[in-house]
């Protein structure tokens, strides 16, 4: 009835506002409304208890002279059921049908009868509603013939005017705590408002993630302190927050986090913990491109109301537009490091062309970059099928050879793809003497490619376990590529450079290369000897056989030079069918026997047949005049002397020694 009530000011109100003071006072045109409250016809099912509460009243504020203990006073409802007190000594059936006659004529009735107490009169009066004079109730009241006096009537008259008064009392009470209520839900609702207003602000004042989840948990905190809340992430967000935690899916199961992530909306759940009812609530943290994880919330449900949990809910909505923004903002400031990363290090390779230059800025860089203990770059040499250490802050492992599927580079070389490890301890696919020796836990690895084919590899270690983020995984992979390109480049250079020192019809060296290879050797080594080799008779087989019989001549005489010294020998073609030969730290006595077996070979092997005459020169650093040219010159004095001396000879500077 209370309910029924409560929802009935506004209606009456606007019911009673076409003759409302509007000319009043303010506060005086309050009160107006106020008297203007009234019930209906509608509102009499539900006056039960308001008439009871109002007979109390009454009957508390009646004066002491005025209480007759032989007289009865009742009060009935349109129904004529009793609200008030019994009605001892008096026949029931009597009393109920002058009530339901006074309820159907709505006039005052009156009746005489006996008991065995004595005669007794009862009076029934019709109370009406103050404005529209609706007959809501009847007052009864019962003498006895004893007692009985003129001003009975009057007397009863005016208590029902007083039982009236009290009851209009009660009922305007009613209406002031309704107002009571519905200013207090008001200014929670402002001081709500308010909340969340600041709580918008201040997450969307902030750029970082950390700094706008640690936001929604304090003002959870403060504004439901005995909430528990925790927020379980999809994704890798390393937090201090021991609040933020992964959202283990597959753990979990089919529980209200996963059900409130999956379907991306709010679930809640009721149940009993000991004497509480617990409200269970699954909120996901929701931006425009996705859900991020979703907060898990656990409170008390007699403290929440509906609007609490939608204020949690706003909350919740603001956090997930605030945390992507910020997440944006830090992967566009992540790519602009990485871009800046990745600059710097093209820029600082770019500048050189030396492979091993290459490989040492490489490990320096990406040591500094990932902040790891230890690097290690290796390169894959073809022709033994190994992978070879070139660049490492690891010693031992400078400049060692792994067969190319052994260990971690192995298995970049198989997969062709990078590689994490965030728990070396766990991982058993393979071995790694790299890991083993630095102690490493942690890893990224990334395959190095040239033209597209997988020709190196990177790793890079770190003893904790779990430091590498995905996110220095994928850098890896992509600095990988620019130094994959700055090696290649080093690689077509040395090439080049290569092809630009070698003469293309004999594959020998040219003369300018053999002549600073000299030069650098003279300047760090004891000694040294020079060969020149020169074709007897050259144009003899030029003009007999032609000149591309001459070039293969030349060229069997070439492989027969390059294949009867040692690999550290130098061979080149000094100018037209004269070669040369740079043997370094030997003595001309040594060298004179590699040339004996190259005269002997062309002698032998060569077709058409040819001989060749050497002359044959030596420093050593004791030596007054050290230079090139003194070198050469002196070998060719003595080839001359060769040639003069009947050709087919080696002659050793100025002294002849065989035929
Ligand atoms: P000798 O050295 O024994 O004194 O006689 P020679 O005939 O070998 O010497 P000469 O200097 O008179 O002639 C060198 C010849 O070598 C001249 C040239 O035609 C020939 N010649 C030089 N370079 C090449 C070459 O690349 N190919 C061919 N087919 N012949 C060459
Ligand atoms: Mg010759
Ligand atoms: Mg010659």
């Amino acid at each position: 009835m209370l309910e029924h009530l409560r929802s009935k000011p506004a209606s009456l109100n606007s019911r009673s506002s076409g003759d409302s003071a509007s000319s009043a006072a303010p506060h005086e045109a309050h009160i107006f409304w106020m008297q203007k409250m009234d019930i209906t016809p509608f509102d009499f099912s539900y006056l039960g208890s308001l008439l009871q509460q109002s007979y109390t009243d009454w009957h508390a504020q009646r004066r002491p002279h005025s209480d007759r203990s032989s007289i009865i006073y009742n009060v009935w409802n349109t129904e004529g059921i009793c609200m008030g007190q019994g009605n001892e000594g008096v026949p029931l059936l009597d009393v109920h049908s002058t009530v339901m006659q006074c309820l159907e004529s709505g006039q005052a009735q009156s009746l005489r009868g006996t008991t065995e107490n004595g005669e007794y009169h009862l009076m029934a009066e019709p109370l009406f509603s103050r404005t529209n004079r609706d007959m809501f109730a009847v007052f009864t009241a019962v003498t006895y013939e004893q007692n009985r006096d003129d001003t009975s009537e009057a007397v009863v008259r005016s208590e029902a005017l007083h039982y009236r008064t009290c009851f209009y009392r009660r009922f305007e009470y009613i209406f002031m705590t309704d107002l009571l209520h519905a200013h207090e839900q008001t200014a929670r609702e402002d001081h709500r408002r308010s909340i969340l207003f600041q709580i918008v602000q201040r997450m969307h004042d902030k750029m970082d993630v950390d700094a706008i989840l640690d936001e929604v948990f304090d003002s959870i905190d403060y504004l439901y302190p005995t909430t528990r809340m925790t927020l379980y992430m999809s994704q890798d967000q390393s937090s201090l927050n021991p609040r933020i935690k992964p959202l283990l899916v597959h753990e979990r199961g089919e529980d209200i986090c996963v059900q409130s992530f999956m379907e991306g909306k709010l679930i809640v759940v009721r149940s009993d913990e000991g004497e509480h009812r617990i409200l269970e609530v699954g909120l996901p943290l929701k931006g425009k491109q996705g859900i991020y994880g979703v907060f898990h919330i656990e409170m008390n449900e007699e403290l929440m109301e509906d609007s609490d949990l939608q204020l949690i809910t706003m909350m919740a909505d603001t956090a997930g537009t605030a945390f992507e923004n910020a997440k944006l903002h830090e992967q566009s400031n992540m790519l602009i490091q990485e871009l800046r990363l990745i600059n710097d290090l093209t820029q600082r390779l770019n500048k050189s062309l030396q492979l091993m230059e290459i490989y040492q800025i490489s490990e320096q860089e990406l040591k500094d970059i990932f902040q790891a203990e230890s690097c290690c770059i290796l390169q894959l040499n073809e022709s033994t099928n190994h992978f070879e250490v070139m660049s490492s802050n690891v010693n031992e492992l400078c400049r060692k050879t792994f067969p190319m599927d052994y260990g971690i580079s192995g298995l970049l070389y198989q997969t062709e793809e990078p590689l994490i490890l965030s728990n070396y301890a766990k991982y058993d696919k393979v071995s790694s003497v790299f890991m083993d020796l630095t102690g490493s836990m942690s890893l990224i690895a990334s395959p190095v490619r040239v033209n597209g084919e997988v020709k190196g590899a990177i790793l890079l270690g770190h003893p904790k376990k779990q430091y590498f983020s995905y996110d220095n995984y994928r850098l890896l992979q992509m600095l990988s590529i620019h130094i994959g390109l700055a090696l290649s480049n080093a690689t077509l250079h040395a090439e080049v450079r290569r092809l630009a020192n070698l003469d293309m019809l004999t594959g020998l060296y040219v003369r300018h290369y053999l002549d600073t290879v000299i030069h650098e050797r003279q300047a760090h080594e004891f000694c040294g000897s020079l060969v020149v080799v020169d074709i007897d008779q050259f144009k003899q087989v030029n003009d007999t056989f032609g000149h591309q019989t001459g070039d293969q001549v030349l060229k069997q005489v070439s492989d027969i030079v390059t294949s009867s010294v040692r690999p550290e020998d130098i061979c080149a073609r000094w100018g037209g069918e004269e070669l040369a030969i740079y043997m370094p730290q030997i003595g001309a006595r040594q060298a004179l026997e590699y040339a004996e077996i190259i005269r002997t070979r062309v002698a032998e092997e060569t077709r058409p047949s040819v001989t060749v005459s050497s002359g044959i020169a030596e420093w050593n650093w004791m030596d007054e005049k050290v230079s090139v040219e003194s070198l050469f010159y002196r070998a060719d004095m003595a080839l001359y002397d060769a040639k003069h001396g009947g050709r087919n000879r080696i002659v050793m500077e100025k002294q002849e020694v065989t035929r």
